[in-house]
C-alpha cells in the first residue's frame, strides 16, 4: 500500500490494508497449508507481523516504536518487492534501502589498480564482518595481499587479530577511539591508568590497591566487539579512597576496570601508538584511492541502484560491474596514449562548442 504526501485518514487507511491483508491470510489458511508456504505469502506474513498487533481488546494496530515495538532493522522488511533489502544509517546523514557492497582493489605504486574482491552483504551489517570473507576469497584467488588498507568501520580488534593469525594479513586502518567517559572528558582515571598483570590476574589502580576479583572474559553480544576481562574492586577499598571521584561514579563506590583479553589489548596499545606516526600517515593515504573507485562504481556505473531483487542478484550485479571496471582499466593501460582513439563529441558538445559554451569534462575524461 502507499500513501501519498498528504494522504487523507492516513492512519484508518493503514489499518484498513492490515485487515485486509489478515482477511487473506485467514483465507489462505483456511485452504490448507499449501497456500501459506510460497514465498510471496510467507513474505506478507512477515509483513503483516512486522507492521501490526492485536491489543487486548484483539484490535489491529499499527506498530510503532512505543506501541507494540518495531523489529530490528535487520530483520525489518522495508520493500515487498525485496525482502531482503534492508535500511541502514551512516551517521546523520547517509541513508539507504538495499545491500552494502565492499570493494577491495590492488593499490601498487606501479600498474593498474584492480578490483580483487566484491562482497555484497546486508544494509546493516557491520563492516568488519565481511573482513574473513573477503580474505578466504583472496586466499583462494592468490591475491592475498601482505598489508590490507581499510577504513575505520572495518578495524574491530577482534578481526584485525583474525587476519593477522588465519591469513598472516596485517590489517591497517584507524582503531576506533577510546570510548570511556574518562577519556572523553578527559578527566578522571582511565583504562589506562591502572596496571594489569595478567599473569597473576590483578590490577593496580592508580592509589596502588590491587583488585579483588578477576572475571571472565565474557563473550560480548557484538559479533564485532572483543571479549571482555573486568577486575573488580571491592567497596572496603574505594570508599575511604580521597580521589573516589575521579575514578568512579557507582552506586556502590566500587570500580570495575573493563579490557580484552592480553593478545588483543596488546594489538591495541600496539595499533594506536603506530598510527600515531608519520610514517604509518604516509602508507595509510594511499586507502583514500578507494573513494574514486567506489565513486566510479556508483556513478559511472549506477551500482547504487539495484537492476534485480534479492542479495545473490545484487550480487552478481556488483561482480559484473567490478568486471567491466577491470577490462575498462586494463584496456586502457594496454594502449599506448597514441593509440588511443579520440572519442568523437557528442551532437550536445557539438551544440556547446558551437555556442562557444565551456562544457566540463567527465570523470572519466579527467582520469584519461
Ligand atoms: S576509587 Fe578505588 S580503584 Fe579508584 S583509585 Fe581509589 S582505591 Fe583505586
Amino acid at each position: 500500500m502507499r500513501l501519498g504526501k498528504n494522504p487523507t485518514r492516513p492512519k484508518t487507511r493503514i489499518l484498513t490494508a492490515g485487515e485486509d491483508a489478515c482477511r487473506l491470510l485467514e483465507h489462505l489458511r483456511g485452504h490448507g497449508p499449501d497456500y501459506l508456504s510460497g514465498p510471496q505469502v510467507q513474505a506478507l506474513r512477515q509483513i503483516v507481523l512486522q507492521n501490526y498487533y492485536r491489543d487486548e481488546k484483539g484490535r489491529l494496530r499499527w506498530r510503532t516504536a512505543d506501541g507494540g515495538g518495531l523489529p530490528p532493522s535487520s530483520v525489518a522488511i522495508i520493500s515487498p518487492y525485496d525482502v531482503q533489502a534492508r535500511y541502514a544509517r551512516r551517521g546523520q546523514v547517509t541513508r539507504w534501502k538495499g545491500f552494502l557492497v565492499h570493494l577491495t582493489e590492488s593499490c601498487a605504486d606501479e600498474g593498474t589498480n584492480v578490483i580483487t574482491d566484491v562482497a555484497t552483504t546486508p544494509a546493516t551489517t557491520n563492516d568488519a564482518q565481511a573482513l574473513p570473507g573477503i580474505h578466504t576469497r583472496l586466499q583462494r584467488r592468490r591475491l592475498l595481499p601482505a598489508e590490507h588498507l581499510v577504513d575505520g568501520g572495518y578495524t574491530s580488534l577482534v578481526h584485525v587479530a583474525q587476519a593477522a593469525s588465519e591469513h598472516q594479513v596485517t590489517v591497517t586502518g584507524p582503531l576506533p577511539g577510546n570510548l570511556t567517559r574518562q577519556h572523553r572528558e578527559n578527566q578522571g582515571f582511565g583504562r589506562d591508568d591502572f596496571h594489569i598483570d595478567f599473569d597473576r590476574q590483578q590490577v593496580t589502580c592508580p592509589q596502588g590497591q590491587i583488585s579483588k576479583g578477576w572475571h571472565g572474559p565474557y563473550p560480548t553480544s557484538s559479533p564485532t566487539a572483543a571479549p571482555l576481562i573486568v577486575a573488580r574492586f571491592t567497596k572496603a577499598q574505594c570508599q575511604p579512597c580521597l580521589v573516589r571521584n575521579q575514578c568512579t561514579t557507582s552506586r556502590d563506590s566500587a570500580r570495575n576496570v573493563g579490557f580484552p583479553p592480553r593478545k588483543l589489548l596488546d594489538l591495541q596499545a600496539q595499533a594506536r601508538a603506530e598510527q600515531q606516526s608519520p610514517a604509518w600517515q604516509r602508507r595509510y593515504a594511499v586507502r583514500s584511492g578507494i573513494e574514486g573507485t567506489v565513486n566510479e562504481f556508483a556513478h559511472g556505473h549506477g551500482m547504487r541502484q539495484c537492476r534485480y531483487h534479492g542479495h545473490r542478484k545484487a550480487h552478481v550485479q556488483h561482480v559484473l560491474t567490478a568486471i567491466a571496471v577491470n577490462v575498462e582499466r586494463l584496456s586502457v593501460g594496454l594502449l599506448p596514449d597514441e593509440l588511443s582513439p579520440a572519442r568523437p563529441p557528442t551532437a550536445f558538445q557539438n551544440h556547446l562548442d558551437h555556442n562557444g559554451i565551456p562544457r566540463l569534462r567527465s570523470w572519466r575524461a579527467v582520469t584519461s
